[in-house]
Order: structure tokens, then sequence, then C-alpha cells
């Protein structure tokens, strides 16, 4: 199994932070978990999280993942993290720590402790004079303008932050049948503008083919002029990420694009939105 597909969400004993060796960070970033019981508002189609068996929720105790970050960030900054025999591999050019990811297995905002794990974080890049260590939330958005969410983020953007949101289709019927969520679209939309135009934003977009489906043409347009409008409403966004199945989902009937495909796609993208794409292709 190569490197950047294992994504444990447990780095030995530890609760709440895991090191991974990521494709999207191009290094090493070290992944903080606020949802050990699995909670998320989304039921992603693509989402590799085995719900089947759920833990009871419970409050994050954020003085334990603190601790649990500042051990594992001291471990790859020291290179020892690179001596366990599932990073021992590792190329040389990506053995740098490149950021801390609130990411996991559920939603990260969700957590009442959310805005305490920020400032945790933070104090932990700041303690160990982590400058270059960018600090990730990567949020399915639906929380995004909430006071409570916000206020954390503005703390975290203050410390080299950045918001990667996610956006599966241009439509409420693609999002709603790709990521089953209650939560409507036009919400969804309205968080990512306003979070564009407050922080650093990037687009994750998941891009797959659905019950024997792929993305329409008509899909592909409304997809490009959602995000344009986001760019043209004055949203800050960087780039998009675009993203196909790369790991087992959930749901056998979610199916990779090709690399063919998710070139011609992000070529679209490129060309209607005006942003930068980064691909990253099933294999
Ligand atoms: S938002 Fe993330 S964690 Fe939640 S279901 Fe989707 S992919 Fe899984």
């Amino acid at each position: 199994m190569e490197l950047t597909q294992f994504h444990p969400s447990y780095f030995q004993d530890f609760r709440y932070v895991y090191p991974v060796v990521s494709r999207r960070a191009n290094g090493v970033s070290i992944g903080v978990n606020l949802s050990p019981s699995k909670r998320c508002n989304f039921r992603c189609v693509y989402c590799q999280v085995d719900r089947s068996e759920r833990r009871p929720d419970a409050a994050v105790d954020v003085d334990l993942m603190r601790r649990e970050l500042e051990a594992v960030a001291k471990t790859t900054v020291s290179g020892d993290l690179f001596r366990c025999e599932r990073f021992a591999q590792t190329p040389e050019s990506k053995r740098v720590l490149r950021d801390f990811a609130f990411s996991g297995d559920g939603e990260p905002t969700l957590a009442p402790e959310f805005g305490a794990a920020v400032d945790a974080m933070i104090d932990v890049r700041k303690t160990l004079s982590l400058d270059a260590v960018k600090l990730t939330l990567i949020t399915n958005a639906t929380l995004l303008a909430e006071p409570r969410v916000a206020e954390a983020l503005d703390r975290l953007a203050a410390n080299n932050g950045e918001i990667w949101a996610k956006l599966d289709g241009g439509d409420a019927q693609r999002v709603k049948a790709i990521d089953r969520t209650a939560v409507p679209f036009e919400r969804i939309l309205e968080n990512i503008a306003f979070a564009a135009k407050r922080w650093n934003v990037k687009i994750q977009t998941a891009a797959l083919s659905w019950d024997g489906a792929a993305p329409t043409d008509a899909e592909i347009e409304r997809y490009c002029d959602r995000v344009k409008e986001i760019v043209d409403g004055g949203g800050n966004v960087g780039g998009v990420q675009l993203y196909t199945v790369a790991r087992v989902p959930s749901e056998p009937r979610a199916v990779a694009l090709d690399d063919a495909k998710m070139d011609a796609l992000a070529a679209t993208i490129r060309e209607k939105t005006g942003l930068a794409v980064d691909v990253f292709y099933s294999k």
C-alpha cells in the first residue's frame, strides 16, 4: 500500500492526533480528529470512514489533544517518526512537516470544543516555533458562519491558517445525492462565500461516478458558475482541489473517474473560473 494512501485514524494509542504522509500537503500533515465518535452531518457516498461501528459522542479532551499534537510534532521534526516501520519508506522530499490539519472521521466544527482546539493548535505551533507550518481546517462548510466557529477561524487565519471547504456540485440535486445531507445547498454556498471574503479558502471537490453516472456537462457548468460567483463576489479562493475516489468508499457505487476524465474536468474548471486546479487521481 502506498504511504500516501495510508491514512490511519489513530497513531499508536493516541485518541485525537495522527500523522500522515499527505498528497494534499506534499509532506507530513498531522491530523487532528475531533470526531472520534465519527459524528458528521454529511454521509458522503465516497467517505471512507466506516460508520457501521460508532463510539458514543463525548466531549473532546482538549488538553490531551494538545499533548498528543505536541508529541507527534516533536517526533516528526526530530526525524524519529521515520524510524517507525510505517513511515520508514517516506521519500526524503516528503519528510517535511507541512501542516496541522483538523480532519479525521467527521466534521470538526461540530465539536463544541472546536474553538479551544484551535487555540491549542496555535499554542503548539508557537511553543515549538513552527513558523512555516500551516494550520488547516478541512470542512464541509456547513457551520462556517456560526459565530463560535467564525471567531475561532479568525484566530486560525491569523496564524498561517487556511480553510479547505467542500463543494461537491453546483446544484442542490447533485450535492444532496453525493453528500447526503439535510443541510440546504444554499447555506453551504453562502457559507463558502462568507468564508472566502474573510479568510483564505480553497475549494475541495470530489468528482466521481455515482450509481453509474459521471457528472454531466450541465452539472459541471452549474458547478463552475457557482464557483465563479463566489470569486466574482470578492471571494479569496486560492484554488480548487479536485479529487476522485482513491480509497475504499462506504458505497461501492461510488467509482473513481479515470485520469483522462479528471484532466478534462480540471481543464474546464480552469477555463471557466480562472482558478488554479490541483488534481488528485485515483492512484
Ligand atoms: S464530510 Fe467528510 S467525514 Fe463527513 S461524510 Fe463527508 S467525507 Fe466523510
